[in-house]
């Protein structure tokens, strides 16, 4: 692949529609001011860094109000951890999370993006049906506040601004599960629903999910400027992503002949590596690895047609509507280095050199095999650190061994992570025959699994495996769990959101009594179509 000088080239990617008449508009209200009530004191400690970039990165509006509203979740525990008021999530500003008046000291906008969709430019893009509500201290530091599908906004193209509380469960979920998993996420703080009608494939209802980022700001943002030519915007953009959120790229620059860009590029590409090579290790599949999907920040954004995968397949699809696989589970990993490529591409004009570009991006292809080595060893019982090149290099054999072993098996990719941690904790004494069982060619588990006692020789193995049952996860958001807690929502009933939440928030805790969230699917899971469509 050769990088091209966008600046040398001028705007070669012609927006698929024009927005610029959206763009830029200061003080532009979807909604008359006098319709939406702000509450009388701020409850946030709010400082909006990031209105003061000037009105080319966003288009200042209000929530559009939703019919009815009432809540579907909150997240009293994520509330705590960033030390917000305890009445925050009261029934005085459920209004406000409905978008049906505006949370005091707000400064709600929506962000302009541009990005590379399924491998094409898809030109601008945006914060299509999410506002923005502002930034606000937190005790885990500054933390932005997203209302989703509040209502259009001038960058919704022809979609309607909504969600529909289908898909904005499964992000509830799936946000507070991947946190729970130790993953970089977005977070949920709540989900409000309402029966104001929503058209998809089918007839559906609304809901407005609140979720809170130190930022949501994605590739695309940077794209965007950089396809525009707009290389000012493209410099002030980055320097604040720089000075705001990843201030050790200062520091990094020292190892990129101080350019600060390079050092952005080069934290932007460790942390992807760090976050792909967990989602891998989990089992995760994200469905839509758009550049505009992904964050600058690495972290997991925009649920969309997600899935853990029940039976493990390189080759799962778990977006519907992918036909062509683009975003299989086994490409995910290069598709993100594609993605940084693009973003390499939209950084090019600030780097001003093509070599040292391409030489930031090497880090990737050294960076992301090792983090997931580290991750499956880590799975495996083997402690990351005091390996030596060679006992990494005969580990991954062992690894590429079992999950080829697992492949061809189709076995559950949870289960048998977690019956294996369940064994070596047990110290021998709980039978293997437990894995065993879940293998049709005995022989091979066999040897496999004989070669993997012996690595762990004389270890302590009910250490071992008291540290794998921290890394192998019984609970994760399988489809067929978040498809029921759906079908019941949907009647009005959030009792099964609630469950769902209360375990996949401790994912690694036993939980007596609820084995059967930890179960293999039932048949009907396999017959289960996510779509894109949310
Ligand atoms: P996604 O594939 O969900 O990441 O969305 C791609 C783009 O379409 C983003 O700019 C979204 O904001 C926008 N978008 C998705 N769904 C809607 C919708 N219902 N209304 C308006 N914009 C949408
Ligand atoms: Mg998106």
């Amino acid at each position: 692949m050769n990088i091209v000088h966008r600046r040398q080239r001028g705007n070669p990617h012609k927006p698929t529609r024009t927005m610029s008449s959206c763009q830029g508009r200061d003080n532009v209200h979807m909604t008359s001011a006098s319709s939406l009530l702000e509450s009388s004191s701020p409850p946030l400690p709010w400082q909006h860094r990031l209105t003061q970039l000037g009105p080319q990165f966003f288009t200042r509006l209000h929530p559009t109000p939703v019919a009815a509203p009432a809540w579907a979740a909150r997240n009293h525990g994520l509330a705590a951890q960033l030390g917000w008021p305890g009445d925050l999530l009261g029934d005085a500003h459920l209004p406000a999370f409905a978008g049906n008046a505006l949370l005091g000291g707000s400064d709600p906008l929506a962000t302009v993006y541009s990005g590379h969709q399924f491998g094409q430019w898809a030109g601008q893009l945006g914060d299509g049906r999410a506002i923005w509500l502002g930034e606000a201290m937190s005790l885990l530091g500054p933390q932005e506040i997203q209302l989703k599908g509040a209502g259009p906004t001038p960058y919704s193209r022809r979609g309607d601004g909504r969600a529909v509380l289908r898909s904005s469960i499964r992000e509830y979920l799936c946000s507070e599960a991947m946190h729970g998993l130790g993953i970089p996420t977005t977070r949920a703080l709540c989900l409000v629903a309402s029966p104001e009608p929503v058209r998809r494939e089918t007839l559906e209802t609304a809901a407005v999910l609140t979720r809170t980022a130190p930022s949501f700001l994605r590739f695309g943002h940077l794209e965007h400027f950089a396809a525009q030519g707009d290389v000012d915007s493209l410099r002030q953009l980055a320097d604040h992503v720089i000075a705001k959120h990843l201030p050790e790229c200062h520091e990094r620059a020292t190892r990129w002949q101080g350019n600060p860009y390079a050092a952005l590029l080069d934290v932007v590409q460790e942390r992807t590596a760090q976050l792909l090579a967990q989602w891998q290790a989990v089992g995760f599949c994200h469905g839509v690895m758009n550049t505009d999907n992904m964050s600058l920040l690495g972290l997991t954004i925009d649920y969309g047609p997600f899935q853990f995968m029940d039976g493990f397949d390189p080759g799962h699809i778990c977006n519907h509507t992918d036909t062509q696989g683009r975003y299989a589970y086994s490409r995910q990993p290069n598709i993100a280095y594609w993605n940084l490529f693009c973003l390499a591409q939209a950084l090019l004009p600030l780097i001003d050199d093509q070599d040292l570009t391409l030489q930031v991006l090497e880090g990737y292809k050294t960076g992301f095999p090792r983090a997931l080595g580290d991750a499956m060893r880590a799975k495996l019982g083997l402690t990351a650190d005091l390996a030596t090149e060679g006992q990494r290099e005969a580990d991954w054999q062992l690894v590429e061994d079992l999950l080829q072993l697992l492949a061809s098996e189709r076995v559950d990719y949870t289960l048998f992570w977690r019956r294996l941690s369940h064994a070596v904790a047990s110290g021998g004494t709980h039978p293997m025959t437990f894995v065993q069982d879940l293998f049709l060619d005995q022989a091979r588990w066999q040897d496999w699994c004989d070669r993997y006692l012996a690595r762990l020789g004389q270890s302590d193995l009910a250490q071992v495996g008291q540290v794998m049952l921290r890394t192998n996860p019984k609970f994760v958001l399988r489809n067929h769990l978040a498809e029921i807690a759906i079908r019941q929502a949907q009647s009005g009933d959030f009792t099964e959101m609630d469950t769902l939440h209360n375990l996949l928030k401790s994912p690694f805790d036993e939980h007596a009594g609820f084995e059967a969230y930890a179960d293999l699917p039932p048949d009907w899971a396999s017959q289960l179509e996510i779509s894109c469509s949310s």
